[in-house]
């Protein structure tokens, strides 16, 4: 197996749940992209494991991931023992979840936690990079408000963009949450959703096996749907 490289560079805790992890691509130097795709990291000789990128397809020099601290195993111990300036080996970019420019329909992205990760490169590419006009929507289902992160970024895209919509959905919020609360199928059965859209999900298996079905119940085709778990 031959393996790219690239340094570890800078970590930043975003809450308890999520940490961004910034690398430095030092074999190759460049890595060309596209938003969805995910990364193959070395962590041992007998394990390897898929992390999404975060950061937008126009930085190509390095790539940033999100890890669900929340997950307890030996690829997230792997991270946080990380030390500054190490080298870590990985293969990719892999995987087709990624954005049919060729479509004009509307574009419904729906994450739960993590799952937000690709997404985000998503909506990066599609609004800063490309400056996407159609409509744009991203549901993100979190567990409570203290998983909510970058806040002010997401605010700056709402306002940047009159296309893009963001709605975060707590499934524990407090009563002065004003926002969806629920699971992220909850807020999908609340909002009007254009069955002809184009679907890009990204959960737990369970989850997105649910909201599949509820799509397809409510006359999305199969061929809209685009799924990628992470569990
Ligand atoms: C295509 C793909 C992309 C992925 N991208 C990311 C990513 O961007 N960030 C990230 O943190 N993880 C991501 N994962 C999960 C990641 O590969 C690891 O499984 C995770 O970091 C846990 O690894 P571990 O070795 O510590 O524990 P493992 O032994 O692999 O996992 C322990 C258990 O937790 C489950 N699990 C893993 N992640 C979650 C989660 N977020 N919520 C609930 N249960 C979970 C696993 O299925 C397993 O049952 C992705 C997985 C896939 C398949």
């Amino acid at each position: 197996m031959t393996y790219l490289q690239a340094t570890f560079e800078d970590k930043l805790e975003l809450n308890s749940s999520f940490t961004k992890y910034s690398f430095e691509l030092k074999n190759p130097h460049y890595l060309p992209f596209k938003a969805g795709q995910f990364v193959k990291i070395k962590i041992s000789d007998n394990l390897e494991q898929e992390y999404f990128i975060f950061s937008s397809p126009d930085i190509d020099h390095g790539f940033e991931i999100l890890i669900d601290q929340t997950v307890t195993g030996l690829s997230v111990d792997f991270f946080t023992n990380l030390s500054f300036g190490s080298v870590i080996d990985f293969t990719g970019p892999s995987g087709d979840f990624v954005i049919d420019y060729d479509s004009d329909a509307e574009l419904i992205l729906i994450g739960t936690g993590v799952g937000v990760s690709p997404l985000y490169s998503m909506v990066q590419e599609l609004l800063q990079v490309k400056r996407i006009e159609k409509k744009i929507t991203l549901f993100w289902g979190l567990d409570n408000l203290d998983q909510l992160f970058m806040t002010e970024d997401w605010q700056d895209l709402i306002e940047s963009f009159p296309n893009f919509s963001f709605h975060p959905v707590m499934a524990n919020a407090l009563p002065e949450w004003s926002l969806c609360r629920g699971n992220v199928l909850d807020c999908l059965n609340v909002h009007e959703i254009n069955a002809d859209s184009d679907f890009y999900i990204c959960t737990d298996n369970e989850t997105g096996e649910k909201i599949k079905n509820l799509c397809l119940t409510n006359g999305v085709k199969e061929d809209q749907l685009r799924i990628i778990n992470y569990t």
